[in-house]
């Protein structure tokens, strides 16, 4: 696909010609000493020179005043999940007046937003959580009609984390579908490139300049950088093998460390989880039904007909881990980890799935264990 150059200095014109089209412009931005998403006024508001260093358990930024980047980061604790699918969410409402119970529905109230800063990993997560919320009988209405107003401008990663694996899971490092727009940064601008009739409007209200062979190879050559500093997840056909290890020592280990906080499904782009509880007012006059996100890491979340059927967090994190990375697979067609590495920096015990993984699938099957032990 031909890619046009966007100067340094017309970067604020994207800006102007997402706001000219009625987009509300959401960005990355440092926020509380993370890279977080809200809404950006300016594209002085961009994390400008700002990347992270993240590992198991521990996320920093760090400023390099002599860098002209503003996408030289990776990934925050948050990428598009909370603006499509809301931690709390309002679904209806009752008023109890004298003549009986009155309810009320709840209209969806979407935004037109213009994102700009998502990653692969990001519209890979997307994907996802469209097909869970979006697909069969049961579309989320409040998903959908938000979904329905988002406009993409991706950026596509010139370096990894050291908690990013998206090229094990094929997700990154380069945004494949998904995006409206696309960004490669360069040292001396951003190559676009356009994915939708939507793009293709708001790139022909830009002062675009030729690319010429060498820009092209410097986008390249970012893209290969970062998928060397990678590490590897074990593949899809390896992760299914983890249904085969559910009475693997390893769970009870790992049990032991963690705290069952949910941290990691919170900040996981493809979790989906949720619960629903009632509220009213002291009076009894006003109730409604809101929808929270939840967590398989919550006792309450596995509560079956009087019963929580995974009282251990040993049975919690494995139905976790299974799920994600095995059964998903049969569910959606591929596992439920798009290689982001969210859930390893902000776990606060520094458990890392790619490691649990590796240590899951690196014993031979236990049946084949017992063998050996009955055979001597
Ligand atoms: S399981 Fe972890 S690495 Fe995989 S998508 Fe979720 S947060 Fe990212
Ligand atoms: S694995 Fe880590 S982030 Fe997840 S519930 Fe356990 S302690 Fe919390």
């Amino acid at each position: 696909m031909t890619r046009r150059l966007l100067a340094h200095r017309h970067l604020q014109r994207l800006h102007q010609a997402l706001v000219q089209a009625g987009f509300e412009v959401i960005g990355p931005q440092v926020k509380d000493d993370a890279i977080l998403f809200a809404p950006l006024n300016s594209i002085d508001q961009l994390p400008w020179g700002w990347q992270e260093q993240a590992d198991a358990g521990a996320y920093r930024l760090q400023h390099d005043a002599g860098s002209r980047r503003a996408f030289a980061w990776n990934t925050g604790p948050q990428g598009l999940k909370p603006w499509l699918f809301k931690p709390q969410q309002t679904l209806w409402r009752a008023d109890n007046t004298d003549q009986g119970l009155h309810f009320r529905a709840v209209e969806p109230q979407p935004r037109r937003l213009a994102v700009i800063g998502l990653r692969g990993c990001d519209l890979a997560a997307l994907a996802i959580q469209d097909r869970h919320f979006l697909e069969g009988p049961y579309a989320d209405p409040f998903y959908r009609a938000q979904r329905q107003q988002l406009l993409i401008v991706a950026v596509n990663c010139g370096r990894s984390a050291s908690t990013c694996f998206c090229v094990s899971t094929g997700d990154g490092p380069e945004a494949r579908s998904g995006f409206d727009l696309l960004l490669d940064e360069l040292d001396n601008g951003y190559l676009l490139q356009i994915g939708s009739e939507r793009g293709a409007a708001i790139a022909a209200q830009l002062p675009l300049q030729h690319a010429s062979g060498a820009q092209v190879s410097e986008a390249k050559a970012w893209l290969a950088g970062a998928r060397q500093q990678q590490r590897v997840m074990p593949s899809e056909a390896e992760l299914v093998q983890l249904v085969e290890r559910l009475d693997h020592p390893r769970w009870q280990q790992v049990a032991e460390r963690c705290l069952a906080c949910g941290n990691c499904t919170s900040v996981c782009p493809t979790c989906f989880c949720s619960k629903q509880e009632s509220e009213s007012d002291i009076r009894g006059r006003q109730a409604e039904q809101v929808q929270r996100w939840d967590s398989c890491f919550s006792e309450q979340h596995s509560y079956i007909t009087g019963k929580v059927v995974r009282a251990d967090i040993r049975h919690r994190y494995r139905q976790w881990l299974v799920h994600k990375l095995a059964t998903w697979q049969q569910q959606f067609g591929r596992s439920g980890c798009v290689g982001c590495g969210r859930c390893i920096a902000w776990c606060p015990v520094a458990i890392d799935l790619v490691e649990e993984a590796q240590a899951l699938l690196a014993d031979k099957p236990l049946a084949d264990k017992s063998q050996e032990d009955e055979h001597g």
